[in-house]
């Protein structure tokens, strides 16, 4: 998807000593690129979809859906399994052990969770909580950053943006481009562009984020496409140092 509006903020990014980055998940980050999205064809696909099913009928790959990961078994401070309740977190008490390793991927809060319910965290923390250390590491659940973002919107003249595709008899035409395998609104995702840069030029961290849609929504409201053209730029600092 190629945008008059997109290819204006990217040469404005130029402009100021910004230069287009191919691939924002290559050598490095900086720089602006349009928006990297798994599909195949014109299909968007998830990650389970696009990575996990192709892998499926691997002899060395087992999935359990509805496994609730309760605790981190270990030897000493090796990690040699996971013990879950089978079912949901409610579910029958089981256990896993690993040939090699344990990939903790829990997310954001759930990953420092499961450590902590394992024994590894600070160990103040745990012995209040009744939890038996096995590994003193104070840093686990103590270094969760939030990054604040802003949305800037502006109205635009003279050129089409998603807005005015995106409903009546325009958006019934993108429907029908789309299944006829052209370019259409239905192929994308919420933002076009990304911009990465950094804000100090001894660290180079891309600790800063812009990124860039030629759409915008109502004033004050999340998920309504405004009736005019318009687009849409979001900033935030990629690591905040606030905890
Ligand atoms: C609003 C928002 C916007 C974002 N936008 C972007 C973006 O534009 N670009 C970008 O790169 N990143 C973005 N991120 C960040 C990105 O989504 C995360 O970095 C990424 O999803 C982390 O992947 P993960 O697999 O580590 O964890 P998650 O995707 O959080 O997956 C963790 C999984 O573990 C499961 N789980 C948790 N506890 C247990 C347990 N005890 N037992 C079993 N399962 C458990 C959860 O249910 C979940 O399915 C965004 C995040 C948010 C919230």
């Amino acid at each position: 998807w190629r945008d008059p509006l997109c290819e204006a903020f990217i040469e404005g990014a130029e402009s100021i000593g910004i230069p287009r980055n191919p691939d924002y998940n290559g050598a490095y980050q900086e720089g602006t690129s349009y928006v990297q999205r798994t599909a195949t064809g014109k299909l968007r696909m998830s990650s389970a979809r696009a990575f996990l099913k192709p892998a499926r009928n691997r002899s060395n790959l087992h999935v359990i859906t509805n496994a609730h990961a309760t605790k981190i078994l270990l030897d000493g401070k090796r990690a040699i399994g996971v013990a879950y309740n089978r079912g949901g977190a409610n579910g029958r008490p089981d256990q896993v052990y690993a040939g090699r390793e344990v990939i903790i991927a829990g997310g954001t809060i759930n990953s420092p969770q499961l450590l902590q319910l394992s024994g590894i965290g600070p160990g103040k923390l745990l012995n209040e909580l009744g939890i038996e250390v096995r590994h003193e590491l104070s840093g686990v659940g103590e270094n969760l950053r939030d990054h604040y973002g802003t949305r800037l919107t502006a109205r635009a003249k003279n050129v089409k943006t998603i807005n005015e595709l995106a409903r009546g008899p325009k958006l019934v035409g993108e429907i029908a481009k789309y299944f006829l395998g052209r370019r259409s609104i239905l192929e994308l995702g919420p933002t076009l562009v990304y911009c990465f840069w950094h804000s100090d030029e001894t660290v180079r961290n891309a600790d800063l984020q812009v990124s860039f849609t030629p759409a915008s929504y109502k004033e004050g409201l999340q998920a309504w496409l405004d009736d005019e053209p318009g687009f849409t730029l979001a900033t935030w600092q990629q690591r905040p140092e606030s905890l």
